[in-house]
């Protein structure tokens, strides 16, 4: 049996809930999963200052792959920290229909959007310059349009699609078209891979339009914001999906992945064994994917999708579920599918 280690960075909320869903499907799975803890709640944030994200970091360069929790934004934003400290250039977000989510579009989805995690509009928030007029800096940077690129290829690879590079380079032709031209040149490296550049507002109506001529699209990092946005509105939930963020070397091999759910601590709901763990089990799929175990992962992606399609779910889903009971439903189905496989 294949063996990971695996950095837990607890948070805030429902966070507990979360890992407690996380270890019961590790139990499940095909291959064992042992997990490093750290915490990083606002109470351990406040006690422990500064060391707490030393630890963190040091065990996540260690270990090379982490799934984090919701963490609650207070003094500090753990998120922009572990970002800036762990140098994550690229945010990978799986936005897919899920079965038996009420939505207004009904198409099928099914696209991963790989964002640039740094610059664009993002690392200057502007000056005024006079009292009618502001302006801010906006930078797009050869190294990480190139991680992204690639990685969005090597996806494409996976899951046999083709790859969009989705800007406004007819317009911010220095900026983005510096993008697009990295984007065309990791291209070349990939001739068997369907390729084309679109214009980032053809590419949000013609994504409405024909979904399915859609599989991975790379986008600077405030269009792929919007897009990750956008996208889960058409799904039906923001709360529902889970990213993840990863760090390159020079030759562009990915060193550091974190994979997190994408929604908030919940504390209202926290401590009442009602959270909805989709995302966050979601994300352990995708760090199944990274580390390799793809049977595994297609296999709890399924599993998920097929309880909530039988609303076997949590409440803000309509279903009637606790945490725990939907968890164990997704493990029934998992264990099914991977004994017959
Ligand atoms: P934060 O400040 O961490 O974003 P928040 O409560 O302001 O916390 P969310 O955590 O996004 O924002 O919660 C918004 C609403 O959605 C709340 O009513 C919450 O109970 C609900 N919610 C969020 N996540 C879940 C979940 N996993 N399962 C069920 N309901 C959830």
């Amino acid at each position: 049996m294949n063996s990971y280690k695996v950095v837990e960075l607890l948070g805030d909320g429902i966070a507990t809930e979360l890992s407690t869903s996380i270890h019961r499907v590790a139990k499940s799975l095909p291959c064992e999963l042992e997990f490093i803890q750290v915490d990083l709640s606002d109470e351990e944030r406040i006690r422990r200052g500064a060391e707490v994200y030393d630890e963190a970091e040091k065990l996540m360069r260690e270990h090379r792959v982490s799934i984090k929790y919701p963490t609650a934004t207070t003094k500090d934003s753990p998120n922009r920290i572990l970002r800036s400290r762990c140098q994550f250039a690229v945010i990978h977000r799986p936005v897919a229909t899920i079965p038996g989510i009420t939505t207004n579009f009904k198409r099928h989805l099914d696209i991963d959007i790989v964002r640039i995690a740094t610059g664009g509009t993002y690392e200057d928030a502007g000056r005024r310059i006079g009292p009618d007029t502001a302006v801010s800096m906006r930078v797009i940077s050869r190294g990480p349009s190139k991680h992204a690129s690639r990685f969005a290829f090597k996806l494409a690879m996976v899951r046999g699609t083709g790859v969009v590079a989705a800007s406004k380079y007819t317009i911010q032709q220095a900026t983005d078209g510096l993008f697009d031209e990295v984007a065309h040149g990791v291209a070349r490296d990939y001739p068997t891979i369907d390729f084309r550049s679109e214009l980032f507002d053809a590419l949000l109506a013609n994504l409405i339009i024909n979904p399915e001529k859609y599989g991975v699209i790379v986008v600077p990092n405030e269009y792929g914001d919007f897009l990750s946005d956008a996208a889960c509105g058409l799904i039906g939930s923001i709360g529902l999906g889970d990213s993840a963020s990863y760090a390159f070397d020079d030759e562009g091999e990915v060193i550091l992945a974190m994979f997190d759910p994408s929604g908030g601590t919940a504390p209202d709901i926290a401590g009442q064994n009602l959270c909805n763990p989709t995302a966050a089990l979601l994300a352990l799929a995708s760090l199944l994917r990274h580390v390799g175990e793809l049977d595994a992962s297609q296999a709890l992606r399924s599993s998920i999708f097929a309880a909530i399609d039988e609303k076997r779910t949590t409440p803000d889903i309509g279903g009637t579920l606790s945490t725990t009971e939907f968890t164990e439903e997704v493990c029934n189905r998992f264990e099914k599918l991977t004994a017959t496989a």
